[in-house]
């Protein structure tokens, strides 16, 4: 079935091309430590080889930017960096990747007096002068500030739409043309609503689809396909990632079910769309990135899911995420949050924390919660 396009304008990354009649490309994201090169390397190379066109790493710090030139070095990979708060960082990194991914919601915490339009000037420039690419990166855990506090409480959709059509008019205003963007969520439903009113705005820029932390295999492929189907189907979308909790030799799979999805729609094997997760227990979990600091978080995510078997008939979401960068606020909107630090796991419920527990303590006050939840909806519902 020929599929049809949105009239996306192609953007180069390395030796890839995405948008305009080029095919969907298929991403995925290191794990391991970036400083930790030699597994880093072996990863991206892993990732290549199944099938990856593009892949990206994390960087934080520093010490993560120099790693990543002699891990350039060990591969042929198409690299993309993820930046986070410390924009910066792009200087040091854009010699050695082939894009460079910024969120328009992490803009704000370094040097405060300086405007986000000149921050983005600064990566714009850096990426023009090394030949990348660049991601507009928009994320539900981390809407810009000021664009969530310009709509109502509950919508959560319109201020990362306007996040990212402001950026792009800038970009646009600087003749920076070699951009995508993207615009994520862990809600199935609102990823697909996100894309289409993005591509309705915006056609001719590329986006880069994804469902974050969409969880563990099974269910975290079903949540991606069912985004992926409603937007591809339409002509949204052209590069792909699939993001799943699944151990370090297991990355691979990421592709493998990206690329399956794609022939899935291609073919017309397209199941109809449930409503997602409003009758049923929803577990999200992050794929797990370099930002991991504690290698129990993939193991834990599995335990969760186990434990809270017997609540699979509840409308309850229970979020489980990798590490203190994205965890505390990508866990505010779950009934039920978990974020991994080193030592301890911190449980929070909606926005209000509740502590701090040991890994082996946190399942049992997990299951007291969500007990306490239980009884709530169905006193509610009695
Ligand atoms: S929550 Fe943290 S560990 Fe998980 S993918 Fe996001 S940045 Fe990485």
């Amino acid at each position: 079935m020929q599929l049809p396009r949105n009239p996306s304008r192609s953007v180069r990354i390395g030796t890839v091309s995405i948008g305009h009649d080029h095919p969907i490309a298929v991403q995925s994201m290191t794990a391991t430590k970036t400083q930790d090169v030699e597994a880093t390397a072996a990863q991206v190379n892993m990732l290549a080889e199944a099938g990856a066109d593009v892949v990206r790493i994390a960087v934080d710090s520093a010490k993560d930017a120099e790693a990543l030139a002699e891990i350039r070095a060990r591969t042929e990979a198409n690299l993309s960096v993820d930046l986070q708060e410390n924009y910066r960082l792009a200087a040091h990194v854009a010699p050695h990747v082939d894009k460079i991914r910024y969120n328009p919601g992490h803009l704000y915490h370094h040097e405060r007096e300086k405007s986000w339009q000149d921050k983005v000037r600064f990566i714009a420039d850096v990426a023009g002068e090394h030949d990348c690419a660049i991601r507009v990166g928009v994320n539900c855990g981390s809407i810009d500030p000021a664009q969530a506090d310009s709509f109502a409480a509950d919508d959560s959709i319109t201020p990362m739409i306007t996040s990212a059509t402001e950026h792009c008019a800038l970009l646009d205003t600087l003749g920076f043309e070699r951009y995508c963007v993207s615009l994520k969520d862990s809600d199935p439903a609102k990823v697909i609503e996100l894309n289409r009113r993005f591509a309705e705005a915006r056609p001719d820029v590329p986006l880069h689809l994804g469902v974050t932390e969409a969880g563990m295999p099974p269910e975290g492929v079903i949540k991606t396909r069912i985004a992926f189907e409603q937007l591809v189907s339409r002509g949204i979308g052209d590069t792909i990632r699939v993001s799943l909790t699944v151990p370090n030799d297991r990355k691979g799979e990421e592709i493998a079910a990206g690329r399956a999805i794609l022939a899935d729609i291609a073919a017309g094997r397209v199941r109809s769309v449930v409503d997602y997760g409003l009758e049923t227990l929803n577990i999200i979990s992050c794929p797990s990135c370099s930002r991991v600091e504690n290698e129990a978080f993939v193991e834990l995510a599995a335990q969760v899911r186990e434990m809270t078997r017997y609540a699979k008939n509840h409308a309850l979401t229970i979020a489980v995420m990798g590490c203190r960068v994205n965890g505390p606020g990508e866990t505010d909107d779950a009934d039920l949050g978990l974020w991994c630090g080193p030592n301890y796991v911190n449980l929070k419920r909606g926005e209000e924390e509740l502590g701090a527990f040991g890994y082996d303590d946190i399942l049992p006050r997990l299951k007291s919660e969500l007990d306490v939840l239980i009884a709530r909806q169905q006193a509610g519902s009695a």
